[in-house]
């Protein structure tokens, strides 16, 4: 048989049975993980909302579902815009932040995303003025519908108290409170009578 070119190092080399268009074991590993790595940046970026290059570009998904701004990789959860920041720029040094210059939680720019230390992250929303600490707890700014995403992201079972208060700029306890119903209480009922009419429904079907 007459020698082949391999598709990813360009060297020839001669086919047989096993080997048809890489010249190694190697050489096809690499190419697989080009194929995953080409097949995972797009599925990432049609969730995106694209616009100018100034402008915020916001995750979908949270358009029609809550405000966490999550991307699955092989059943685990990241942050999105992590994950943009790693797909346009490159790898976050351990240990650091990615940090939003626009203050848009949902956005996912990488023109937005710049790098820092956990303590410049947290000087800059003090700067900010959202404050989000752990023992100020800025209660009022949540809204009902924040509420209900707390009730239905944890219900869910993804994430911890402190990941949900982290992303609401409330602390652990607070989120402990939410579900608990010692806040928000009407909420908490609210979502309690949806929970029950569900399992009426689920009821209903199986019954008909
Ligand atoms: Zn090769
Ligand atoms: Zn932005």
């Amino acid at each position: 048989m007459a020698d082949m070119i391999c598709k990813q190092c360009g060297e020839s080399f001669k086919p047989n049975r096993g080997r048809r268009h890489y010249c190694s074991r190697a050489c096809y590993r690499a190419a697989m993980l080009e194929e995953r790595g080409k097949r995972l940046t797009e599925r990432f970026w049609s969730k995106v909302d694209k616009r100018g290059p100034d402008e915020c570009w916001e995750w979908k998904p949270t358009l029609n579902t809550d405000r966490y701004c999550t991307f699955s990789i092989q059943g685990r959860s990241y942050k999105a815009h992590r994950i943009a920041y790693q797909l346009a720029i490159g790898d976050i040094p351990s240990g650091l932040c990615v940090c939003h210059s626009c203050d848009n939680p949902v956005c996912v720019n990488p023109a937005h995303l710049w790098l820092g230390t956990h303590a410049e992250n947290m000087a800059d929303m003090m700067r900010k003025g959202r404050q989000k600490t752990w023992d100020k707890d800025p209660n009022t700014k949540l809204t009902p519908d924040d509420v209900r995403a707390i009730h239905r992201s944890y219900r869910r079972g993804l994430v911890s108290m402190r990941e949900v208060g982290e992303r609401f700029g409330i602390a652990a306890r607070t989120v402990s409170n939410i579900l608990s119903g010692h806040e928000w209480a009407w909420i908490k009922e609210e979502a309690v009578a949806a929970r029950a009419a569900g399992a009426e429904r689920v009821k209903g079907a199986t019954r008909s």
